[in-house]
């Protein structure tokens, strides 16, 4: 496993970082030993970087993991909050339910807002600067799928580190190409800020082209790591390999052939309307009185699930 510095925060990470998401009930849904395990497992072989994120409640499964393991971790999480105080709640909560002492790296997570974010979510920025000289976090981040926030957070002093969605297809980027966000991030690596990558595989669009995707990831030199979710020994297995240069063998290649997971809308929604707002890819809509989804633009976070007053939605 490669080491390396997230820009000029001087945090180590791992090159794979272990994404807890898809293990929580956004998606996956299982139990939080179970999850421990295949976290466990991750950390025994090289791994030292978590993301998670107060929206993805698997705090459990990071907590249960950590038990059993005395070695350094890192552990980015990320929070909506948009005031100083609800922030501070979220970064609070995080260490408690972590059983931690400090939170490493903390979002402002933001995945659908614009460049006016920093004004816009002023209140929790300032918290996490604050947080940051309190030595409760280590260090003040946004992740996003917008160009122009990245772009923007190159020009924020007091961000440390910026977790942007990148994938050779450039399904969930908003505002631009692939192209444009890797220029994105060459201007905020230039200006001294950590990144590390969400979504190479697009939510589970590319998994039959993995190799392929994540190397194309791993080839931006400005990236220093990248999350990649997983639920299991074998996703995990797979994984380890991609980043240790290793070729997959067939069987591997196979299960990369199960059918990808989507979203699922029962019968039961009511067309309120409230999953199109929370879609950070414009991928919902409301058409005859029902909540629709475009697989096209679909990146299955699972963020519309809990969105849902009626519990419609589903990943399965
Ligand atoms: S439809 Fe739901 S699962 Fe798909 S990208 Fe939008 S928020 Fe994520
Ligand atoms: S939030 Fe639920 S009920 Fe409302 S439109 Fe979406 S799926 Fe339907």
């Amino acid at each position: 496993m490669k080491y390396s510095i997230l820009g000029d925060s001087g945090i180590k990470i791992s090159e794979l970082c272990f994404g807890v998401l898809p293990m929580g009930p956004l998606q996956a849904d299982i139990p939080a030993k179970e999850g421990a395990k295949v976290i466990l497992q991750g950390l025994n072989s090289g791994i030292n970087f978590l993301d998670t994120a107060q929206a993805y409640k698997t705090y459990p499964h990071i907590k249960e993991a950590l038990k059993d393991y005395s070695g350094e971790v890192i552990i980015a999480s990320k929070s909506h909050a948009t005031g100083y105080d609800e922030m501070k709640e979220a970064v609070f909560e995080a260490c408690r339910e972590m059983n931690r002492d400090y939170i490493d790296i903390f979002h402002l997570h933001a995945p659908r807002e614009d460049k006016n974010v920093f004004q816009k979510r002023a209140g929790a920025l300032s918290c996490l600067i604050d947080l940051k000289k309190e030595g409760v976090i280590r260090a003040v981040g946004i992740s996003t799928h917008a160009v122009e926030v990245v772009e923007k957070a190159a020009d924020v002093e007091e961000v440390d580190v910026v977790f942007p969605i990148i994938n050779k297809v450039g399904l969930g980027i908003i505002g631009g190409t692939p192209e444009d966000m890797i220029k994105a991030i060459k201007k905020a690596h230039k200006a001294g800020k950590g990144l590390y990558a969400m979504k190479a595989l697009a939510g589970g669009y590319l998994i039959k082209h993995i190799e392929e995707s994540i190397n194309y990831v791993r080839e931006i030199k400005e990236i220093d790591s990248t999350a990649v979710g997983m639920i299991n020994s074998s996703e995990l297995t797979m994984n380890l390999k991609i980043f240790e240069n290793k070729k997959l063998n067939q069987e591997e290649l196979d299960q990369t052939k199960v059918q990808r997971k989507r979203l699922f809308i029962s019968r039961f929604c009511e067309g309120c309307g409230t999953c199109v707002e929370a879609c950070p890819n414009g991928a919902l809509s409301i058409r005859n009185g029902k909540a629709c989804v475009d697989y096209n633009l679909c990146i299955t976070c699972g963020y519309c699930v809990p969105q849902c007053p009626v519990f419609a939605l589903r990943i399965v």
